[in-house]
C-alpha cells in the first residue's frame, strides 16, 4: 500500500517537473499528452453525470454537445500533427469501448511508441479481454464508484447483475494478465464525497477481491448544475475521518490512492493546458485534465500544429503564468489548484 509520505512525495516531483515544463518554455513545441474523448453515446446513465444523468446543463463548462466517434483517421492525424506526443488516453463523454475502430487505433498508436491508456465503465469488458491484453495498453482504469451490487444499480441505472459481471470481468482480466509479462496496469477509481467517504473500507476491500493494482480515489469536483454540489466536497477538515478509514483498510494488499482534499484558498495552480491536448470526434479541442470536455469554440485538429498555439490555449495559459485563478467556479474547486 502506497504510504501517506510517499503520496506527498509524488505530487511534490509532479508539480517540479511541470514547473520546469513551464517556465522553461517546452510547451511551445506541442503537447506530450492527448486524450480522445471517443463518443457521447454510453450504455450507462450515471446519475452524476454530466452528460448523460440527471441534471444536464447544455450551457455548463462540463456538458459535451454531440459529435461523431473518433476515427482512426483522426488519431492518425493527431500523432502527425505532434511529433512531442508521448502518451494517449482514450476516454469519452461515454463508453469508449462501444467505439468501433478502437482497438486498431490503441495498436497504431502503440506502434508509434506511444502509451495508451483507457477509461472505461467496464460493462463491456467480459467481451473484449483479449483484445485488451493483445492491445499493448499500459494502463486500464475501471470506473467503479460503488462495491455494493444495489447501490450500483441506483448509481448508474442498470440492474444491478450488472455490477457482478464487471466485477467478474475485472478479475478474469487481472488472471489474464498475470499469466503474462505484460506491463498492463490495471486500477479502478471510484469518485469519493462527503456522504460516500465512509465506504472507503468497503472500496478497498473490494479492490482488495477483484487483486487490481491500484485503487484511485478522486475527490468530486463540483457541477454546478447538481444540486448541493459544494456541500459534498471533500475538504481540509475530512482529513481526520480521511485518514481513519484509510487506517481501517491498511492490511489489504492494493495500492490506495487517496482524494485530494480541496484547500479553502487555491493553493497551487494547473498546468494542464501546457501539456495536453483533448480531441473529440469532429475534432474540436480542449486542454482541461479533469473535467471540461472539447468544445468547437476552442479550436479544432484540422487546424493543423497552430490550434496548440492558438487564442483559447493562449488565454489560459497566460492565466496560470499570471498567478490568476482559470476560472471561477470549475478551477477553484479542482484538485489540480489544492495539490
Ligand atoms: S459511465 Fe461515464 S459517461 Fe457513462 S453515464 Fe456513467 S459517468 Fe457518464
Ligand atoms: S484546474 Fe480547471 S483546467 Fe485545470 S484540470 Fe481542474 S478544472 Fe481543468
Amino acid at each position: 500500500m502506497l504510504s501517506l509520505k510517499n503520496i506527498r512525495l509524488h505530487r511534490v516531483k509532479d508539480n517540479l517537473r511541470n514547473a520546469i515544463g513551464v517556465y522553461g518554455g517546452f510547451y511551445r513545441k506541442g503537447p506530450v499528452s492527448a486524450t480522445f474523448f471517443m463518443t457521447d453515446r454510453c450504455n450507462l446513465r450515471c446519475k452524476m453525470c454530466a452528460n448523460q444523468g440527471e441534471h444536464i446543463d447544455r450551457e455548463s463548462l462540463l456538458f459535451h454537445p454531440r459529435t461523431r466517434d473518433v476515427t482512426l483517421e483522426l488519431v492518425k492525424k493527431t500523432l502527425e500533427i505532434f511529433p512531442t506526443l508521448k502518451n494517449i488516453g482514450f476516454v469519452g463523454t461515454g463508453e469508449p469501448l462501444l467505439v468501433n475502430g478502437l482497438f486498431e487505433m490503441i495498436s497504431m498508436a502503440v506502434s508509434k511508441g506511444m502509451n495508451c491508456s483507457l477509461v472505461t465503465n467496464g460493462v463491456l469488458l467480459e467481451n473484449n479481454i483479449d483484445r485488451v491484453i493483445k492491445s499493448g495498453f499500459r494502463n486500464i482504469s475501471i470506473s467503479l464508484n460503488s462495491a455494493s451490487p444495489n447501490e450500483y444499480s441506483l448509481l448508474t441505472g442498470v440492474a444491478p447483475s450488472t455490477f457482478f459481471r464487471v466485477g467478474e470481468a475485472v478479475k478474469k482480466l487481472v488472471k489474464k494478465r498475470n499469466e503474462t509479462e505484460l506491463k498492463l496496469k490495471i486500477n479502478v477509481s471510484s469518485v469519493i464525497d462527503r456522504s460516500s467517504i465512509v465506504k472507503i473500507p468497503e472500496l478497498i476491500s473490494y479492490a482488495d477481491y477483484l487483486g487490481i493494482d491500484e485503487l484511485n480515489l478522486h475527490s468530486i469536483i463540483p457541477n454546478p448544475s447538481f444540486p448541493n454540489t459544494y456541500d459534498l466536497l471533500l475538504r481540509e477538515q475530512d482529513k481526520p475521518t480521511l485518514k481513519r478509514y484509510y487506517s481501517l483498510s491498511i492490511k489489504n494488499k492494493v495500492n490506495v490512492t487517496l482524494p485530494i482534499l480541496i484547500k479553502d484558498v487555491p493553493r497551487g495552480n494547473c498546468y494542464s493546458f501546457f501539456q495536453r491536448i483533448n480531441i473529440d470526434g469532429d475534432g474540436n479541442v480542449g486542454g482541461c485534465m479533469r473535467v471540461m470536455p472539447p468544445k468547437r469554440e476552442n479550436g479544432n485538429i484540422f487546424e493543423g500544429f497552430k490550434v496548440w498555439n492558438n487564442q483559447y490555449f493562449t488565454e489560459w495559459r497566460n492565466k496560470v503564468l499570471n498567478g490568476e485563478l482559470l476560472h471561477e467556479t470549475t478551477c477553484r474547486y479542482c484538485v489540480e489548484c489544492s495539490k
